[in-house]
Order: structure tokens, then C-alpha cells, then sequence
């Protein structure tokens, strides 16, 4: 069995290499200043890949631009075009940054077609020394996969073994592979069943772990920690992307703790756990409250997945920001924390599920304002999943099983959806929470 690594410039993915951390911009592309600078900010964060958008042929101009300012700055770090639908992007973007992020099975309706485009990207990466990395999220698979397995788990691993058995027959090794979900289940089935079929067919290539559209907050950290950690503790996982509806720099704290938790440089504050019947009891000293947040996230997330347990109470203490140390139990912080433990893992809901995209340099209007303004008017509406997504293009195709969904198509327009069907379109962004409350409301009632 080959065990594979893959190589961004000077960064090692996998083959036992550090776990590496990385974070996309949510400037746009063509806004040349404004990326450098956040790339600047980022990459002085720890960030050690960054991820751009380009989301046209006339993009590319821009990052060759970036690349050229980033370097005169003495900022080397990786830069990954994210490429959604255009090979020709794709194709003509590779030779100018360290890897691109492509779907194979979205570059064209005609699945022969697709492959043919994915062969020519490979060619032109293989001349310039460029990685692919091959994305497949849950909810925009291609529609050839879906027809033969369904938009499951098994599906988003078939279909990345599909487009690594063209890279291993074309001898082109320089791959990662992510398949992304909001849905903590899903994405950890997902990736478990890849990793078994890599070792089956005897290449194991690195893979790229994150929790898509996650939200923001303690929610979002807590979903990320629990699908990220339930897979790095099995030994599955060389890179990982926090994907917070936050500025992009608010992710690396938390990419940060899980690579150096799972790279064995960190431990747990928990002091002890007692366990009866499938009830635990963990006492925790910790130095933080995010630090307490990350850690009960990563000692009980993939327990509480697997269905081994089926209720945690956390009790202790932890330091706040002024130093004065707060009893978990009393303060309401430990209940509150096992509730979205129990939220995270899809075992128990207690308030609506928030799908949210993290924007990037697709996104047309204020999506983190619109996030918490979505947040505060349905935050009664318990169990109901609701998506918040950033542009139109990829939105509503990303939003996997929401049942409703918000959709920002800029210039002030707003697309409501339920499930996958648009009801309301082109509405004015001030009165768009309200209808969708009111929609949300009458179905209720229907
Ligand atoms: S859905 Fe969000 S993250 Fe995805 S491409 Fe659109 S704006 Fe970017």
C-alpha cells in the first residue's frame, strides 16, 4: 500500500507530515489590495495554505497579481484557486498557484466530457508542478453519481475513487481529497468510507477534513471540532479548514488546536471522566472558556456520533477573560455546552440548525449581518434547518438538506427557498427575514 503525500510549494500534505492548517479569503479576487492585505493578516495568523476564488477566466489576471505582491512582500505561502464549474479556469489558472480546488463532476453535464476536462488539468498540473485537490461537497455532487448511489455518503466516496483511479492511471500523485457536509454524520461516514476504499485499492492519498457551512460561534467551532476531531483521532486527515461565517482569521485559532491536539503537541484540560451505563460525567480545569469548548468538543464528539454515549455532563471550572475562575456546572455553561455537544452530533436538537457558508469572493452582500439577523428572528423555530448562503451561483446547490433556505443574490435581492425550490425570488434584502419567517410560520400551520 503507498501511503501519499501531496505538495503545495514548500507545504507537505500527509504521509505523516504535520497536520496542516489552511483558510480561504473572503475578499474578492479582483479586489487585488484587499486580498493581499487579508493573505498578509492571514497568513501572519498561522494560516499555512490560503484559498482564493476564481470564478472566471478574467480572475486569473488578478491572482497572478497577488502572487506577484505577496512575493515582493516576502509572503510565500501556498495560494489554492478554488474553481467551481469552469475547467477552462481551472486549466488556465493552474500554472500560477501552488493547487487548485476543482469538482471533476461539476465541470460538465456530460460525464464523459467532464472527465476528458479533468484529464487536461492534470496534464497541465503535472507540467507546472501544481496539486489538485479534488472536492466533492454533499448536496453539489454530480448528477452521474447521484443517478447510481444517491446523494449519500457512499456517493461523495465513490465519486472521489472515480476521479483518483484517472489520477493513478495517469500517474499523477500530487492529490488531496475532501468530502465536505454540514452535516457531522454524513461528513465523518463520508471520509470513513473513503479512507477504506483508498486502502482497498492500495493508494491512500491525503485528505483534506472540514465541516462545511458550519455557521458561526460557539456552533460552528463545536460542529467543526466534533466532525474534524472523530476523524483526525482515527488517524484520518493531513489538512483542515475551520469553515466560520467569521473573518476568515477568527478560523485559525481553532484549525490550530486540532493540529496540535491530533499532532500530539497538545492535551485535554479534562481531570477525569466516570462513565454509567451510556451517561458520562467529565470534570474539566481549563485555562479558557474556548479552550474548554474545544476540548469537551474533541473528548466527546466522535463518542457521542458513534452513538457510545448518549448524555454527558460537564462539571469543573474554567478561567475567564479576567482570570476569575467559573464553576461549569453552576454558571449554566456546562448544560449549556452538552446541549450543543448533542446538537453538533445530531443526537438531540434544541434550537433551529443553522446551515451557513462561510462567503468568499463570490459573495455580493453582508452575510455575516444577515447570518445574525436570520439567527435572532428564528431562533424558536427548534429543529428546523435553516441555510444562509452567500451568492446564488453555488448556494442553493450547497445547501444540502435545509429545509429552508436564504440566499444573498446581491445588489439588496434576496432568493428564498424551501428545500430546493426557490418560492420567493428578487426580494429586498430589508423584509427578506420576515417573509421568511412568515413562510416558515404558514407551513407550520399548514
Ligand atoms: S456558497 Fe458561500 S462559500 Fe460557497 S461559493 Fe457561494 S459565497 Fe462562496
Amino acid at each position: 500500500m503507498k501511503i501519499l503525500s501531496a505538495r503545495a510549494g514548500d507545504v507537505l500534505i500527509g504521509g505523516g507530515n504535520p497536520i496542516v492548517v489552511q483558510t480561504m479569503c473572503n475578499t474578492h479576487t479582483s479586489d487585488v489590495e484587499a486580498t493581499v492585505a487579508q493573505c498578509v493578516r492571514l497568513s501572519a495568523a498561522g494560516a499555512q495554505m490560503i484559498r482564493l476564488t476564481v470564478p472566471a477566466p478574467s480572475d486569473v489576471e488578478c491572482v497572478k497579481a497577488i502572487k506577484s505582491r505577496l512575493a515582493g512582500l516576502g509572503v510565500t505561502v501556498p495560494i489554492v484557486a478554488d474553481i467551481h464549474f469552469s475547467s477552462q479556469t481551472a486549466i488556465l489558472v493552474a500554472p500560477h498557484v501552488e493547487k487548485v480546488r476543482i469538482n471533476p463532476g461539476n465541470f460538465h453535464r456530460d460525464h464523459a466530457k467532464a472527465r476528458e476536462q479533468f484529464a487536461r488539468l492534470i496534464e497541465v498540473c503535472r507540467e507546472h508542478g501544481t496539486a489538485i485537490r479534488i472536492g466533492i461537497n454533499h448536496g453539489s455532487l454530480g448528477e452521474y453519481i447521484t443517478n447510481l448511489y444517491g446523494n449519500s455518503p457512499e456517493a461523495m466516496a465513490k465519486a472521489a475513487m472515480e476521479w483518483l483511479g484517472m489520477c493513478i492511471e495517469a500517474r499523477f500523485f500530487n492529490v488531496v481529497v475532501s468530502l465536505k457536509s454540514s452535516n457531522t454524520i454524513v461528513m465523518v461516514d463520508a471520509y470513513r468510507k473513503l479512507a477504506e476504499m483508498m486502502e482497498g485499492c492500495g493508494y491512500v492519498f491525503p485528505l483534506h477534513l472540514g465541516v462545511t457551512e458550519a455557521g458561526n460561534g460557539d456552533s460552528g467551532r463545536i460542529k467543526s471540532c466534533v466532525g474534524i476531531s472523530s476523524l483526525l483521532s482515527e488517524g484520518i486527515g493531513d489538512t483542515v479548514r475551520v469553515s466560520l461565517t467569521e473573518d476568515p482569521e477568527a478560523e485559525i485559532p481553532v484549525a490550530e488546536y486540532l493540529a496540535a491536539r491530533y499532532d500530539r503537541k497538545i492535551v485535554s484540560s479534562m481531570t477525569s471522566v466516570s462513565v454509567s451505563g451510556r451517561r458520562a460525567v467529565a470534570r474539566y480545569d481549563s485555562p479558557s472558556y474556548e479552550t474548554l469548548l474545544m476540548d469537551v468538543s474533541c473528548d466527546f464528539g466522535k463518542r457521542l456520533l458513534d452513538k457510545d454515549l448518549d448524555e454527558i455532563a460537564i462539571e469543573g471550572t474554567f478561567l475567564d477573560k479576567d482570570g476569575i475562575e467559573v464553576d461549569i456546572a453552576a454558571s449554566g455553561v456546562g448544560k449549556y455546552l452538552s446541549d450543543e455537544l448533542m446538537q453538533a452530533a445530531r443526537r438531540r436538537f434544541y434550537k433551529p440548525e443553522y446551515i451557513a457558508c462561510p462567503g468568499c469572493g463570490r459573495t455580493m452582500y453582508d452575510l455575516q449581518a444577515a447570518f445574525e439577523e436570520v439567527k435572532a428572528k428564528t431562533s424558536h423555530l427548534k429543529g428546523t434547518v435553516i441555510a444562509v448562503m452567500g451568492c446564488i451561483v453555488n448556494g442553493p446547490g450547497e445547501m444540502a438538506d435545509a429545509d429552508w433556505g436564504y440566499v444573498g443574490e446581491g445588489n439588496h435581492k434576496v432568493t428564498i427557498y424551501k428545500g430546493k425550490t426557490p418560492v420567493l425570488r428578487h426580494v429586498l434584502d430589508t423584509e427578506a427575514v420576515e417573509k421568511l419567517v412568515d413562510l416558515i410560520s404558514a407551513s407550520q400551520s399548514e
